[in-house]
């Protein structure tokens, strides 16, 4: 038998239990941080399954790290299982019809996302042990990636220091390796305080706090033609001081998500926007504080790994629909947008794949893209970025949604507990868990990788976020 196929049996032995973590991890459908039962639910999953398990990891009650083995190498399989506010919709199901109104939903298909990543580690620890090799296994149950970022904190905990491989996928529409960065984030809050008077009467004794919020933003949106093109810098006024024009404000609070290729980048921005605050706070004689909530690495591709998946993928294969799927996959595509559909071409050329990878009437995903090393950063952020400046890392896209389908969407919610998912998710785990067996036997390529971590980080990893803050569990 070859590597594949011994591989991709160890999986189907599995495929019950991905389903089955699948389906009630989307039932379970729980915010960022607050993941009780599902957390709860993998824990006892993974001492079942002869895994050790440490739970409330890096200050976190919902994180977890399930282990086997013992030594090096050391594989990773990164999970995640966060839902998504007013998503709820009704399972495999193309009318919009929330299970309970305004309810969360996994409308990212972060439980696929788990289950996937759990079906590799059950799958490759099989491996290591039937083949009487040395190593240790180990699932991250990562909290909070749409709110809270667990992983910054687990990486600032130094959990992933000692990974040889880290491994993760997102479910998607598309089968291809994610080759691309993120864009580095800071989200920081600040808080003004000024003296409140009555507007017509005494006005030259209050300080108003939403004035320094406006010109702040000012200063703000002067510095934006002067900084990098590719940096976003965007606000929210969470506290504008109150409905009363006749009142002086005396307390109000903006909030900046300062994005850019890489965290240095980010940072220094950071820096010069907190310079802007204080020059608001001089200019109306008002005090201010600084809350910084999240900062979150770029993503850092390892090239030497992401070849290793690609070949695993490849070998592997894309999953196996069948009519009834693509038949639901069809029900979905009728209700996207024009726009929706249109961006699956527009995607392709515009991460430098050929046009015609994926047809423009395709309805579901059944072959793996190409490998192309994007050499940029996709328009958003995933706290994966912190992990991948700890360890080598790659991820994978795999299909489990019909083409077209938008993010964060209750259609995304409908198709995540639905056949497309499970057979994306028992993909993902194949593809994961031969790409580290592929990885693991290769003790250079291991080396090559590490090598390249170096060369891209500068060998250290430093987090972002100051020892003092905690993560935010509220
Ligand atoms: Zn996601």
């Amino acid at each position: 038998m070859s590597k594949k196929e011994i591989i991709s049996a160890l999986v189907d032995k599995y495929q019950d239990d991905v389903v089955c973590i699948n389906d009630t991890v989307w039932g379970y459908a729980e915010a960022g941080m607050k993941e009780y039962k599902t957390a709860k639910f993998y824990e006892e999953f993974f001492v079942e399954k002869g895994f050790r398990v440490e739970s409330g990891v890096a200050d976190m009650p919902t994180a977890f790290v399930a282990s086997w083995g013992e030594g090096h190498p050391i594989v990773g399989f990164l999970g995640e299982f966060d839902a998504l506010p007013t998503l709820s919709q009704e399972a495999a199901c193309a009318v919009k019809i929330p299970v309970v109104e305004g309810a969360y939903g996994h409308g990212c298909g972060h439980n696929s996302l788990g289950a996937g990543a759990a079906g590799a580690a059950l799958a490759f620890r099989d491996y290591l042990e039937q083949n009487r090799m040395q190593g240790t296994v180990r699932f991250y149950g990562c909290p909070g990636e749409e709110y809270g970022s667990g992983k910054i904190y687990m990486a600032r905990a130094g959990l992933y220091d000692d990974l040889d491989v880290c491994l993760t996928w997102h479910p998607g529409s598309e089968n291809k390796v994610t080759t691309s960065s993120s864009l580095a984030n800071i989200s920081v809050m600040f808080e003004f305080h000024g003296v409140s008077a009555h507007a017509a009467g005494n006005p030259h004794l209050g300080r108003s706090a939403l004035d320094a919020c406006e010109l702040m933003n000012v200063g703000v949106n002067y510095l934006r033609e002067h900084i990098i093109p590719e940096a976003r810098v965007h606000y929210a006024y969470k506290n504008a001081g109150g409905i009363a024009p006749n009142v002086v404000h005396d307390h109000a609070v903006i909030h900046y998500f300062i994005r850019a290729p890489k965290m240095s980048q980010a940072q220094e921005i950071y820096e010069r926007v907190k310079d802007i605050a204080e020059g608001a706070a001089k200019m109306t004689g008002t005090t201010h504080e600084v809350h910084l909530k999240e900062a979150i690495y770029d993503y850092n591709p390892n090239r030497t790994l992401e070849k290793v998946m690609q070949e695993a993928f490849e070998e592997i294969g894309a999953p196996a629909f069948d009519e009834a799927d693509f038949e639901l996959a069809r029900k979905f595509r009728a209700t996207y947008t024009k726009g929706d559909l249109d961006s699956v071409q527009s995607g392709l050329v515009r991460n430098g794949y050929p046009a015609d990878a994926i047809g423009p009437d395709e309805v579901l995903h059944t072959r793996v893209l190409p490998y192309v090393p994007i050499d940029r950063a996709m328009p958003g952020s995933t706290d994966v970025g912190d992990a991948s400046y700890c360890a080598p890392t790659a991820q994978c896209s795999v299909a489990t949604e019909a083409l077209g389908t938008p993010g964060h969407s209750w259609q995304i919610t409908a198709q995540s507990c639905s056949p497309l998912a499970s057979k994306g998710a028992v993909v993902a785990a194949k593809v994961m868990a031969l790409t580290a067996a592929m990885a693991i036997e290769q003790p250079e390529l291991l080396e090559k990788a590490k090598a390249e971590l170096v060369r891209t980080t500068g060998g250290k990893y430093v987090s972002a976020m100051p020892p003092e803050i905690m993560p935010n569990i509220e």
